[in-house]
């Protein structure tokens, strides 16, 4: 098992977390052919930490008292697994420890701003011994424990990746902490954590990580360390450093209630960014079998289940499985069906997909929040293929292979963003700006963005309107009935520059909330129109600016009209043209991506139509497609190599058009 980069191949990871009280009913052999007949190829499992899952010297290390005195499990495991071709990634999580080490070692855990330890589960029913939090600055997590553990058990078997779970730093006012702090900042730490350099955690993160690191490495140094990464961490080069393989945890927590829903596009989101960041190989995804922990003993409903694994691949990433348990103990068999058709897919389009490369003529500056958000979920349900570009991207050449970059409101115009903005829409860029961003020279935004420079920020709106103006207005395609569309929140009070285009205007409230609804005899708008833009349109050099001074993105992320949603794709249209790429016959709920991998083309189209959690699956007949043909000369087959076969296809001077008959869950075609 010794080829350098196995971890650069397409992996299949299920995860099964073992119950301590479950470690008799571990057969090896058994669990690594049925691992493998659900087509997995890397297992993750318990070595060390919380528990050792094997005869440990390391002092303070906890050996899982379950384990048979007669053999080696682990051993057994890992020959099994091998035996069957599977990886070994060994799962490490050091972020808390038995109480009888705190008492010994009290210097190791973390207290909280009145010296007390912070204890896990101490209601939890069933004779147990208390679990502590470690703090990540001392010898625990560090030399004394980790270090010496990775060391032995990376010595002893033949282990093929390492994983940390819970590798963050939880916030402590230890000792340790307390010097550290004074080190790095020169300053004592504060009381409130609110008050805390916001470095402070990524910081100590960053640290450990790099020793841990540095250790497996200086053991064997093909070991890769599989590293979380968070959608929503700013620091990510400090959870990046000291890791192989970025993964990322987009879970489907039902639990949290119907109006808490998960939004559809956190799988394609998570893994969309972790290929912005991701240098070796494809971001994993890790998705849990349970519909929240709180239910981690049930599946989620089959058919949400499925719907949210075919994000994972269909968005360049990698399936990572957490199940409760191995097959054996698993109460709900549903998901082994779920894993295994999963995973069967995933296996069939591994080769095509691995390296492909994304084919997207937008792209979403990312900065987390909600309008950010809101654009993703606008662009993913009008099957725009796009590309995220994280803050520390940001440069000229990057943007220089978008046909349209989008900036999304509050987005901090920082550096030489401005700059880099202009220099891309005179070569022809074509920039859409939202509402109001943070920070720059007022005179050098509203240049850019075609207004003058005096602009006021509205208090927030309501029952106000967004109108169209003018014939022939490309922003309101599709919605030729109506001249207004629903409006509310902030605007950008402004006046277009000479030059600029005014596509769309403000109709203000015509009633404070209170009486909108009564009576209907007063509801008369009492001004109809004003002269107070909603969109505007200029030239700029090559390319061109379209600035829509209001929060777009917040009226879809609350209120997810088909007006707005159809409002942002004309906006796209306008902008990118032909060149966004792809169009589908645009059903809210239906997720289309795009790749080119050698001479093929790939679309992956993810079906999510139906109220979530989706019960069943609601078909979807004839999307139409149609595909520059510029992206592929002479095309020669066009192929649904999950759900449809063999495809007809029509050409014409620019386009290639074909009829997917039906999608269930995931469909992907290839053109070649
Ligand atoms: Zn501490």
């Amino acid at each position: 098992m010794n080829s350098v980069s196995w971890w650069k191949k397409s992996l299949r990871i299920i995860q099964p977390n073992m119950q301590v009280r479950d470690t008799d009913r571990i057969d090896p052999e058994r669990l690594a052919r049925q691992l493998k007949e659900m087509h997995a190829n890397t297992v993750v499992f318990n070595v060390g930490g919380i528990y050792a899952w094997y005869p440990s010297a390391v002092p303070f290390h906890h050996i899982n008292e379950y384990l048979p005195n007669d053999r080696d499990l682990l051993e057994e495991m890992i020959s099994a697994f091998h035996k069957e071709g599977l990886r070994f990634v060994a799962r490490y999580d050091f972020s808390k420890a038995d109480d009888y080490v705190y008492q010994k070692q009290p210097q190791w855990f973390v207290r909280d701003s009145q010296g007390e330890p912070e204890i896990i589960g101490a209601k939890r029913p069933g004779n147990w011994s208390l679990l502590m939090s470690t703090c990540i600055n001392t010898g625990y997590r560090n030399e004394e424990v980790a270090v010496p553990a990775l060391k032995e058990s990376l010595s002893k078997y033949d282990i093929d990746g390492v994983f940390f779970n819970n590798p963050g730093t939880i916030t402590c006012q230890c000792g340790s902490c307390r010097d550290k702090y004074r080190t790095l900042f020169g300053k004592e730490m504060p009381e409130h954590r609110s008050e805390y350099e916001r470095s402070w955690w990524s910081v100590c993160m960053r640290h450990n990580i790099e020793l841990l690191n540095d250790t497996i490495k200086g053991i064997r140094s093909d070991i890769p360390v599989l590293g979380y990464y968070n959608l929503f961490n700013e620091r990510l080069e400090d959870r990046k450093a000291g890791t192989d393989l970025l993964c990322t945890e987009p879970q489907n927590v039902l639990s949290q209630g119907h109006h808490n829903i998960p939004e559809f596009w956190k799988p394609a989101l998570s893994i969309k960014l972790g290929r912005s960041r991701a240098e070796e190989a494809a971001p994993l995804g890790i998705v849990h079998s349970c519909p929240g922990m709180d239910w981690r003993h049930t599946g989620l409903p089959p058919a949400e289940y499925a719907f949210w694994l075919a994000q994972i691949p269909a968005y360049g990433g990698q399936i990572w499985h957490s199940l409760t348990g191995v097959p054996d103990t698993i109460r709900d068999k549903r998901i082994l069906k779920t894993v295994t058709e999963h995973n069967r897919k995933e296996a069939l389009i591994a080769s095509e997909m691995h390296g492909a490369k994304s084919l997207a003529g937008v792209a979403l500056l990312w900065r987390s929040g909600k309008s950010t958000e809101g654009w993703a979920d606008g662009l993913v349900n009008r099957q725009v293929p796009f590309d995220i570009i994280p803050e520390e991207s940001v440069d000229l050449e990057t943007l220089n292979r978008y046909r349209a970059v989008i900036v999304p409101e509050h987005y901090p115009v920082e550096g030489d963003v401005l700059s880099c903005w202009k220099k891309y829409t005179e070569q022809g860029g074509k920039l859409i700006v939202e509402g109001r961003l943070s920070g720059g020279d007022r005179e050098q935004v509203a240049e850019l963005l075609g207004i003058q420079s005096r602009v006021t920020n509205s208090e927030r709106l309501t029952a106000s309107y967004l109108r169209f103006e003018g014939n022939d207005n490309p922003l309101q395609r599709g919605m030729e009935d109506t001249e207004l569309i629903p409006h509310r929140g902030h605007v950008v009070y402004c006046k277009p520059a000479v030059g600029s285009q005014v596509l769309a205007t403000l109709v203000p409230p015509f009633s404070p909330l209170e009486s909108v609804g009564a009576p209907p005899e007063r509801a008369s708008m009492s001004v109809e129109q004003t002269d107070i833009p909603l969109a505007i349109y200029h030239d700029k050099g090559n390319g061109s600016v379209l600035y829509v001074p209001f929060s777009l993105s917040e009226l879809i992320d609350e209120c997810k009209l088909g007006e707005h949603y159809q409002l942002l794709n004309n906006i796209v249209d306008m902008a990118a043209g032909r060149e966004r790429l792809m169009k589908v016959t645009p059903i809210t709920g239906l997720q289309a991506t795009l790749y080119q991998s050698g001479e093929a083309l790939l679309l992956h189209f993810v079906n999510g139509t139906g109220r979530r959690p989706l019960a069943n699956s609601v078909p979807l007949h004839d999307i139409e497609v149609s595909l520059p043909i510029s992206l592929i000369s002479n095309p020669e087959s066009v192929k649904g190599i999950l759900e449809n076969g063999e495809l007809s296809f029509t050409t014409n001077d620019e386009e290639l058009i074909f009829t997917l008959p039906r999608i269930d869950v995931w469909e992907m075609v290839k053109v070649i």
